[in-house]
Order: C-alpha cells, then sequence, then structure tokens
C-alpha cells in the first residue's frame, strides 16, 4: 500500500474513535512488510486518560508487544502530526519512521484553544532533532488533507 493507503486507514480508526466519543485521531503501524500490525484511536474517552492519544497508547502497546531491533523498521502512520508527548512516546520505544497526514499548526487551526485539545505549536521534527537517534518523519500530504479535516469537523468549537 502506499502512504496514501495507509494515512486513510489511520484516518478510518480516526473515524471511529470519534464514533466510540474519543477525540478524532487514529494511527496505526506498519511493519518493514508492509503488513499492519496494530490500529490504535486517540483512547482519552474510553479509558478516562488525558494521556491516552493514539500514537502514545499506540508507542506503547507496540513497545510491549516487539523489539526495539524490529520497531526501528517500522512505520508509524498518524492522521496528524505527533504532539511532543508522543513524539517523546515514539523516540523511547524505537520507532523508526513517523508519516503523517495533516501539520501540528494545520491542526492548531482546527482545535484552536479548545480545551478538549490545545494543541501545542512544536512539530515531531523538533523533538526528535532533540534527541540522539535518526527518526525519518514524512508528511504533510495534502493528498488526504480533505478527508482528514473533514473528521474533525464539528468537534471542536471551531472547526
Ligand atoms: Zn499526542
Amino acid at each position: 500500500m502506499s502512504p496514501i493507503e495507509y494515512l486513510r486507514r489511520a484516518n478510518e480508526v480516526a473515524k471511529r474513535a470519534r464514533a466510540n466519543g474519543n477525540t478524532p485521531f487514529g494511527a496505526i503501524l506498519v511493519g518493514p512488510d508492509g503488513i499492519v500490525l496494530l490500529e490504535q484511536g486517540n483512547a482519552e474517552g474510553e479509558l478516562h486518560d488525558a494521556t491516552a492519544h493514539a500514537e502514545l497508547t499506540l508507542a506503547s502497546r507496540a513497545s510491549r508487544e516487539f523489539s526495539k531491533e524490529f520497531l526501528k523498521e517500522c512505520t508509524l502512520y498518524t492522521t496528524c502530526e505527533p504532539c511532543p508527548m508522543c513524539s517523546g512516546g515514539i523516540y523511547w520505544t524505537n520507532i523508526g519512521h513517523v508519516t503523517y497526514g495533516i501539520t501540528e499548526a494545520r491542526l492548531l487551526k482546527l482545535t484552536g484553544d479548545d480545551e478538549k485539545n490545545p494543541t501545542f505549536a512544536m512539530g515531531a521534527d523538533k523533538v526528535f532533532a532533540a534527541g540522539q537517534k535518526e527518526i525519518e518523519v514524512l508528511g504533510p500530504y495534502p493528498e488526504v488533507e480533505a478527508e482528514i479535516v473533514e473528521v474533525h469537523q464539528g468537534f471542536w468549537k471551531r472547526a
């Protein structure tokens, strides 16, 4: 599958997260052979855990299931650029590649100062640049922006 197809799959996960009472974010983990290993939506609502962002929850699950050596070869696809907390989780679990659909700056325009997601203005690349590992970051993908934004419509005060 192409990056666009994986991002669309992550966006389906985001739709389910929203339908289940969580914020509209989704992420998937793809192995070096292209197989989707894990899917994870935002789970803040379900788990009553404000740190249960899709990417951090996915990284935690991946870390319990796979070795750091294996995760170095995996790619985390996420609808929106990971926040600094999730970028930290990706760093510590050793996931080697990250691909996102829309930038954190684009997300910030959607959420504004909504208390459900007072978005950072600090891209994942800045977090990774301050670390000691090479983590490949790809994105944004304008081809999927409209689809991803659509899942956020009506959720935030501004969107
Ligand atoms: Zn996050």
